[in-house]
């Protein structure tokens, strides 16, 4: 069920590129929307301030956090979502790019995780 979801959107996706399939657009255009994802994350701290970012090292006695206080506020959580879509976008117009499914990249990845839990180190 899940891979077809996955493979249904990269079909829609594939849809929708039907302008510029250039793989150097592609990637410039991932990038960018990356870029644009991390300005969203940072406006909901610094313009809105409905989060607040910290960016202190942890003391070694406590466990790692995010670092985030509060919650998202709707205007912030919708931006965020709408920004994370497009990096999902023109992730799955590389994958489509390079004939790769990006439900088997999402399962490699999980297993790898699985398989290393904390030793992963990301
Ligand atoms: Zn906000």
């Amino acid at each position: 069920m899940k891979d077809i979801l996955a493979e249904d959107f990269q079909i829609v996706v594939e849809s929708c590129l039907d302008r510029n399939r250039n793989i150097l657009d592609t990637l410039s255009k991932y990038q960018m929307a990356s870029s644009r994802l991390s300005r969203a994350v940072t406006k909901a701290s610094t313009q809105c301030g409905c989060i607040t970012v910290s960016g202190k090292k942890p003391e070694d006695d406590q466990p790692t956090g995010t670092n985030i206080e509060g919650e998202l506020c709707r205007n912030c959580r919708t931006v965020i979502e709408k920004e994370m879509g497009d990096v999902l976008f023109y992730l799955a117009a590389v994958c489509n790019a390079l004939d790769l499914s990006i439900y088997d990249v999402l399962l490699k990845e999980k297993n790898t995780l699985a398989l290393l839990g904390e030793y992963s180190l990301k």
